[in-house]
């Protein structure tokens, strides 16, 4: 496929260019077999409408929609759905970037945020409803599942029992699942009744760290509301990069399956080392814990995001990461090159010391991301930082 760049497409005739935009625009439904052609690239492009194409196969979506970034697919679909008086009931912890985004920009539009985490209950979550806003319903659920940077499990059929119950006849209650750890691989959201998958397409779907990009995913009806939001927002991907990510496609599932098993492996060597105090990792979940059961229900891999702690503190993990070869200190994840980064300190900065504490975000808390590399080799470099803790 080439990169096609043009911003402008030059219609047939006048008569086709008023048929477009009138499907544009929703001004009619489409005829028998009739498609929207292109236009104009902040409405559709060839480059962004293949990639849209195919990504939607791997969540057996109706339809998708790739964004300039990760925050600009969250952004855009939370302003395509919320209004100014809804309540946004949302699970955390979460992506930091999302996280701000929830805490610090919604309340400005007047939208009302309420947290719970994935040690609530059905029970716990209305009730914690209730003593907010008695009688008030959710007209959204957002949750990122397994949770940047400790797993933590989210029950997606949970939620979408709440989103049920707090749908009215003419309003329903959408839920959102963030699944940029495990998806589009590992965990398949829409399956288990969630209304649209989000991702950070910079992580595992492009995977190579070279552009940045988002996408949602779902039924043609809340996508189609949502790209007529990014429309006037301008936050489309462009073609160029629509492009690059389709090249990624083409190795994901190898990609991603290949460094699930390299996780595996390195989370072995760090469990068993004696300056470590405790390992997130979803391939070392013990059967009977209410985690595990979630993880059987809805992951199909144990992805190849860690994270642990390290004896000690803040000290203690920045010896660690200073001393540690061949991961590159830096944010992001899922690329092909393995990533090490301090939460604490770095991408979870933003979240209030209170929920920190409350979401596992300590200061000897360390994250690492798996790549490709011989597991061997990546184990070797941790095993020599330990060393110089
Ligand atoms: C990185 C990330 C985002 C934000 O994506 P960008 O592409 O950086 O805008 C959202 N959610 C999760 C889980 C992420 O890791």
């Amino acid at each position: 496929m080439p990169v096609v760049s043009d911003s402008t497409f030059a219609f047939t005739s006048a008569s086709e260019g008023k048929a477009f935009f009138e499907l544009a625009y929703g001004l009619r439904n489409p005829g028998e077999g009739e498609e929207m052609g292109m236009i104009y690239s902040r409405v559709n492009n060839p480059n962004l409408a293949i990639v849209e194409q195919r990504l939607k196969l791997w969540d057996k979506g109706e339809d998708a929609a790739f964004f300039a970034s990760g925050m600009a697919a969250i952004s855009t679909m939370m302003f395509t759905f919320l209004r100014p008086g809804d309540i946004l009931l949302f699970g955390s912890p979460l992506y930091g970037g999302t996280d701000h985004f929830i805490h610090h920009v919604l309340p400005q539009f007047g939208i009302r945020t309420l947290m719970f985490t994935s040690d609530d209950s059905e029970e716990n979550i209305q009730a914690l409803l209730n003593a907010a806003w008695p009688g008030e319903t959710p007209s959204f659920i957002y949750v990122e599942t397994p949770g940047n940077p400790t797993n933590n499990l989210i029950d997606i059929e949970m939620c979408a029992r709440l989103a049920d119950f707090f749908s009215a006849k003419d309003k329903k209650c959408l839920l959102a699942v963030d699944n940029t750890f495990l998806g589009p691989v590992f965990q398949h959201p829409l399956a288990h009744g969630a209304d649209l998958v989000v991702y950070s397409a910079t992580k595992f779907i492009n995977g190579h760290s070279d552009l940045i990009a988002g996408a949602c995913v779902g039924s043609g009806e809340v996508i189609a509301a949502i790209k007529g939001m990014r429309t006037f927002m301008g936050s489309m991907l462009d073609p160029h990069s629509s492009w690059l990510v389709m090249r990624s496609l083409e190795t994901l599932k190898i990609r991603m399956e290949r460094q699930a098993e390299s996780a595996l492996k390195v989370a072995e060597y760090i469990r068993n080392h004696p300056k470590v105090e405790n390992v997130h990792f979803l391939g070392f979940l013990k059967s009977g814990d209410a985690q595990k059961n979630i993880f059987e229900k809805q992951c199909l891999g144990n992805g190849s995001m860690i994270s642990f702690n390290i004896s000690g503190g803040e000290e203690e993990a920045f010896r660690f990461l200073d001393n540690l070869s061949l991961f590159k200190l830096a944010v992001s994840l899922g690329s092909t090159e393995s990533l090490a980064e301090h939460p604490a300190t770095m991408t979870h900065v933003d979240v209030s010391d209170e929920d920190r504490a409350k979401l596992g975000i300590h200061p000897n808390l360390v994250r690492l991301s798996i790549g490709l590399e011989e597991p061997d080799d990546l184990i070797d470099a941790i095993k020599k930082a330990f060393v110089l803790v």
